[in-house]
């Protein structure tokens, strides 16, 4: 099942010079492309729109400032079970407690800064895909 969703390398990950590394591993997974590619820094507004969910918790006010802290690369994956495949890709959360040879495994330790964002379901891909890149057919 072909599928699109919408990744963010948060502003650590530019900051690093890891775009490329974190790009080619979701490029280099057979039969996915990217499909759009932008490099911009995210205002308030739309960062409330994208981490509405977490409104009131006290992660929330440092994750605002801290993804508007300077450029991030919002891009679509397309291709088969994209999804969930890049959520596999990125690990979980903590990248503490995500495994090595996972995107937040292999160069994260805080929670916060971890590297990436990737859609967590299809209602979600298809709200934030409409947020990021609302031109899209
Ligand atoms: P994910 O990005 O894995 O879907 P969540 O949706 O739960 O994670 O949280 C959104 C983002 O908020 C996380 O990627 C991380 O940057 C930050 N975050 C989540 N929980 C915490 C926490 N306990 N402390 C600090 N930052 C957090
Ligand atoms: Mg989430």
């Amino acid at each position: 099942m072909s599928q699109r969703t919408l990744v963010l390398l948060k502003p650590d990950a530019v900051r690093r010079g890891l775009i490329g590394e974190i790009v080619g591993r979701i490029e280099r997974k057979a039969g996915w492309r990217i499909t759009a590619l932008e490099l911009r820094t995210l205002d308030h507004a739309t960062l409330e729109q994208h981490y509405g969910e977490h409104k009131g918790r006290p992660f929330y006010e440092p994750l605002m400032e801290f993804m508007a802290s300077g450029p991030v690369v919002a891009l679509v994956a397309e291709g088969e079970r994209v999804i969930e495949g890049v959520r596999a890709l990125a690990g979980p959360t903590d990248p503490i407690a995500a495994a090595p040879g996972s995107i937040r495994g292999d160069f994260g330790s805080i929670t916060r800064e971890n590297l990436i964002h990737a859609s967590d379901s299809e209602e979600s891909a298809e709200r934030e895909l409409k947020l990021f890149f609302p031109g899209l057919s």
